[in-house]
C-alpha cells in the first residue's frame, strides 16, 4: 500500500509555514506500514492542486490532502476533489446543522460563507469525528482513496488517527514498521560506512531491516535501523537483533538510543555511580549548564556552573567550589584550528584531552560541550573518575 501527501496551501510555498503535518503524517504512515514515497506542497490554485492529486493518484493507491477546507474562498480543496470524482457538490445537511451548532454552543452569529464547509461531493464520506468546522472527507477516486483533512494541525491529527488510519490499514491488511536510532560520537560518517561495511552489504542483501546514516551536527551521527513485520512484535524483534550486531562494532562510540540524549547518558551515568557533577564553563559560556538543567532541573547531579574566563586548574576550581564529586571544564586555545581543552577534575586528580572541533566561535561552543560531555562519559564508563 502507497499512499502520498500533499499540502495545500500558498503559505506553505511561501514559507510561512513550515509544513509539519507532511512530517507528522509521514510518521504515522510508516508506523502503520503505509509506504509513501511522495509528498508534495501546492499552492491554492484548482489547476495546480488537482494536477499534484491526478499525478499522486498515478502513482499511489492513496492520496491524503491537508488544508484548503475552510471557508475562504481561497479554500478550494472540495471543489478540486469533485472536479477529481467527476461528481458534484452536494450540502451535506448533517454537517451544515454540526457548524451552526457549533457557532450557537460558542453564541456567535454564523457567516454565511460556513455553509460552504457543509458541501460535500457526491459519494465522499464524512470523517466522523470533526473538531473544528471543517469535515474531513473520504473520497473514492475509481478503486482508488483520496483522504481530505483540514489544514489546522490538532484537527488534522484527530482526523488521522480516528478516521483514515484505520480505513488506510483496513485497505493495507497490515504489516508495521518500526525504527530505531542509535546515536554515536567521535566517528566521521565515513568512518561508521567502513567499520560497518558487513552489516550494510548484508541488509541490503535481505533488504529488512534497513540502516540509514544522519549526520545530526552536534548530536552526533545517527544511525536508524527500520524493520517491517507483519506485526509490531515482530518488527521489534528485528530491530532487537540488528541492535545486538551493531552494538559490539561501534563500541564506545554508541552514547544513546532513541530519545536518550547526551546529556541525559551522562546524568544516567552518574547516577548509577551516586557522584554530583559541576563545571567551569569559560568556553562554554553556560551552555553545559543549560543542557543539564534540562535534564537534571532539581539539580540532583548537576550542582552548577561557574561561568568565567579560564585559568589553570579550572575543573579543580569547580569542583571544590560546588563540593562535587566531579568537575569538568572545556578551554580553548583561542587558535585558528579550534583547539579544545578538555578536562575531568575527581577526588585524584585531574585528566585532560585536546581535540579540534569545528566551526566558528558560536558552532565551537556547541561541538565544545559535547566533545566534554562525552570525554566525561567515556571516563565514567571506564570507571576513569575515582582514579584519573
Ligand atoms: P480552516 O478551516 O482553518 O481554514 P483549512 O483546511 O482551510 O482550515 P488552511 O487554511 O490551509 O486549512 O490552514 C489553516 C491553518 O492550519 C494555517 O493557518 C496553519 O496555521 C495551519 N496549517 C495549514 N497547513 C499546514 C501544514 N501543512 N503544516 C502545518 N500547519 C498547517
Ligand atoms: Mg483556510
Amino acid at each position: 500500500m502507497r499512499c502520498e501527501v500533499v499540502a495545500i496551501g500558498s503559505e506553505l510555498l511561501l514559507g510561512q509555514i513550515v509544513d509539519t503535518n507532511s512530517a507528522w503524517i509521514g510518521q504515522q504512515l510508516a508506523l502503520a506500514g503505509i509506504d509513501c514515497h511522495h509528498q508534495v506542497k501546492v499552492g491554492d490554485n484548482a489547476e495546480r492542486m488537482a494536477a499534484a492529486i491526478r499525478q499522486a493518484l498515478a502513482r499511489s493507491e492513496a492520496v491524503i490532502c491537508c488544508g484548503g477546507l475552510g471557508p475562504t474562498p481561497d479554500d478550494i480543496t472540495r471543489e478540486v476533489l469533485a472536479r477529481i470524482m467527476g461528481a458534484p457538490l452536494r450540502r451535506d445537511e448533517a454537517v451544515a446543522a454540526h457548524i451552526r451548532a457549533m457557532f450557537q454552543a460558542r453564541g456567535r452569529p454564523m457567516p454565511e460563507n460556513n455553509l460552504r464547509q457543509a458541501m460535500i461531493p457526491e459519494g465522499a464520506r464524512i470523517v466522523p469525528e470533526m473538531p473544528g468546522t471543517a469535515p474531513g472527507m473520504i473520497c473514492p477516486v475509481g478503486d482508488k482513496i483520496v483522504y481530505a483533512l483540514p489544514g489546522v494541525p490538532d484537527e488534522m491529527r484527530e482526523m488521522m488517527l480516528t478516521g483514515v488510519l484505520p480505513d488506510l490499514r483496513r485497505r493495507a491488511g497490515g504489516a508495521t514498521i518500526q525504527s530505531r536510532v542509535l546515536k554515536t560520537w567521535g566517528m566521521s560518517e565515513s568512518g561508521l560506512a567502513e567499520i560497518l561495511d558487513g552489516r550494510l552489504r548484508a541488509l541490503d542483501a535481505s533488504g529488512n531491516p534497513t540502516l540509514a546514516f544522519q549526520a545530526s551536527g552536534i548530536e552526533g551521527i545517527k544511525l536508524r535501523i527500520t524493520a517491517k513485520g507483519e506485526d509490531e512484535a515482530t518488527a521489534r524483534a528485528l530491530l532487537d537483533e540488528e541492535e545486538a550486531l551493531l552494538r559490539p562494532i561501534l563500541g564506545r562510540h554508541l552514547f544513546a538510543v532513541d530519545g536518550a540524549t547526551m546529556e541525559s547518558t551522562v546524568l544516567d551515568l552518574l547516577a548509577q555511580r551516586g557522584a554530583t557533577l559541576a563545571a567551569h564553563e569559560s568556553l562554554t559560556g553556560g551552555l553545559l549548564a543549560a543542557r543539564m538543567a534540562a535534564v537534571d532541573p532539581q539539580n540532583a547531579r548537576f550542582l552548577g556552573a561557574i561561568v568565567a574566563p579560564a585559568g589553570p586548574g579550572v575543573a579543580a576550581a569547580a569542583r571544590r567550589h560546588f563540593g562535587a564529586d566531579i568537575a569538568i571544564a572545556a578551554t580553548h586555545a583561542g587558535d585558528r584550528a579550534g583547539t579544545v581543552q578538555l578536562a575531568i577534575a575527581g577526588a585524584a586528580g585531574e585528566r585532560s584531552a585536546s581535540v579540534a572541533l569545528p566551526g566558528d566561535l558560536p558552532r565551537l561552543r556547541r561541538y565544545a560541550v559535547i566533545a566534554l560531555l562525552d570525554f566525561l562519559r567515556l571516563a565514567l564508563e571506564a570507571g576513569q573518575t575515582r582514579e584519573p
